[in-house]
């Protein structure tokens, strides 16, 4: 066994001219905590192993690791090249330009978030962005909570605690990350009253249960990222909406997604829209703020006032309010809509809407770049729980390394990391979801890969 009273102590390291750089990077006492652990390490392994004692050269190095490990953030930025443009795992919506500048703006220093300006006294979180959604959508009013689940959480324990709630089986979906409507609502203490069946509701469904009587609330929920096909059918929204005002019953609308622009106008198939929702006569909608609408995470709830007075005022709407940097962010984004410019603007549109021609043109200069693979004709997708089964025609660069695993595996591992896809043992990679910044740095990294051989 080497003999361990070799090893420098904690102090004599310490003392050392090359840990003070490191003193000064990291601070003494992680330094410390730092050296302690590399040196326990060290006599472990002597003792155990009988391995050699490092010299101080090489401790320090250990240590420098072992500090830029521990501090080193483990939420950092990727490259989408998985061609699913709202992919949750991933963030969802990256944000315009303009939006992160508000966010930057706003977060730099003090705002007026509670604030009012012309009174000089305490002002409402709550107006904030809220007058833009009122002028793009028409909507008597609004509210900005943490993100959709807390926005129909909150909903339903404000104006349906203890209280009977409708809902069809065809919408008691599970939406992703073991998220199940049904559980929300039954944390809000709602009463859920589930009519029709699993793929068929009709609407005498409604107006049978409504006839009954002591129904609070009508709940009308998107499938999100489920198709119902084959033998299936619901009533439309206005005729929920119809027979519900019918019994005085507002109905709320949980439309995921949230679309203000028509997918359809993109060669995709119809999601719903915001202004779908309330012209069918919807009382409350909500919708997230990081899906279609491609802002920052957040909860929009927009409606009639008469709804939105006790959801303001209940304990819960405290717990999910959203910060000064969401709400600046929201505001942003619903700038580029009522400016007209969402799909130049916001990048997700700006996926959306991106001409084929144009991706493959990238497809191709990737191609040429990294001198390997070939361009192909495939798919993207929306994803974000809208437009289940809906695929965009795209071209990819699909390489076909010896082990795709591993070959993705290294990807993960670059800096930033690459996320692609593996379809038939080849490793596909979407030029749609890239951000034309990272573009650079994509080709540079794969070919550091190739050069690796992993491929
Ligand atoms: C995504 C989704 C939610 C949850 O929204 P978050 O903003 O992720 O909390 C709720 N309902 C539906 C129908 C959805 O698609």
């Amino acid at each position: 066994m080497p003999d361990l009273s070799a090893l420098p102590s904690i102090d004599q390291l310490l003392q050392g001219e090359k840990t003070q750089e490191i003193l000064r990077t990291f601070g003494r006492p992680l330094t410390i905590e730092a050296f302690r652990e590399v040196l326990g390490d060290v006599r472990q392994k002597a003792i155990r192993e009988d391995q050699a004692l490092p010299n101080s050269e090489e401790i320090l190095n250990r240590t420098r690791e072992l500090l830029n490990n521990w501090l080193s953030p483990t939420l950092h930025p990727v490259i989408n090249a998985s061609g699913v443009i709202l992919h949750t795992n991933l963030g969802r919506a990256p944000l315009s330009k303009e939006t992160r500048k508000a966010i930057s703006d706003i977060s730099e220093g003090y705002s007026n978030l509670e604030f009012n300006l012309e009174t000089g006294k305490r002002g409402k979180r709550f107006i904030h962005a809220t007058r833009l959604l009122s002028l793009l959508t028409g909507a008597e009013g609004g509210f900005i909570v943490n993100n959709n689940a807390g926005a129909l959480l909150l909903i339903l324990s404000a104006l349906a605690h203890k209280k009977k709630v409708l809902v069809s089986r065809t919408q008691l979906v599970e939406i992703g990350g073991g998220f199940r409507i049904p559980d929300v609502m039954v944390q809000s203490g709602a009463d859920l009253v589930e009519i029709g069946t699993t793929n068929r509701i009709h609407l005498y469904d409604y107006e049978n249960a409504l006839a009954s009587g002591g129904i609070a609330l009508v709940l009308v929920a998107h499938h999100s990222n489920f198709k119902l096909i084959g033998f299936h059918s619901e009533p439309s929204l206005e005729e929920i909406t119809s027979a519900a005002h019918d019994h005085d019953v507002p109905v709320v609308h949980d439309l995921g997604s949230g679309a203000l622009l028509d997918t359809a106008d993109f060669g995709l198939a119809h999601e719903p829209t915001v202004y779908e929702s309330l012209n069918a006569g919807c009382d409350l909608v909500c919708f997230s703020g990081d899906k279609l609408l491609g802002g920052p995470q957040a909860g929009l709830i927009i409606g009639k006032e008469s709804l939105l007075k006790p959801i303001r005022v209940h304990p819960l709407a405290r717990a999910l309010r959203p910060d000064k940097v969401t709400l600046a962010g929201i505001n942003a984004t619903l700038i580029h809509y009522i400016k007209d410019e969402a799909t130049s603007m916001i990048p997700i549109w700006r996926m959306i809407s991106r001409d084929l021609a144009s991706i493959e043109r990238a497809a191709k200069n990737w191609r040429e770049y990294i001198g390997a693979g070939e361009v192909v004709k495939g798919c993207s997708t929306v994803g974000g729980g809208s437009l289940p089964t809906e695929e965009m025609p795209t071209f990819l660069l699909a390489l076909s390394p010896e082990k795709p695993d591993a070959f993705m595996k290294a990807l993960r591992a670059a800096a930033p990391p690459i996320i692609a896809r593996i379809e038939e043992n080849r490793v596909l990679l979407d030029p749609r979801t890239v951000l034309p910044e990272q573009e650079a740095l994509l080709l540079r990294n794969l070919l550091k890969v190739l050069e690796n051989k992993i491929a």
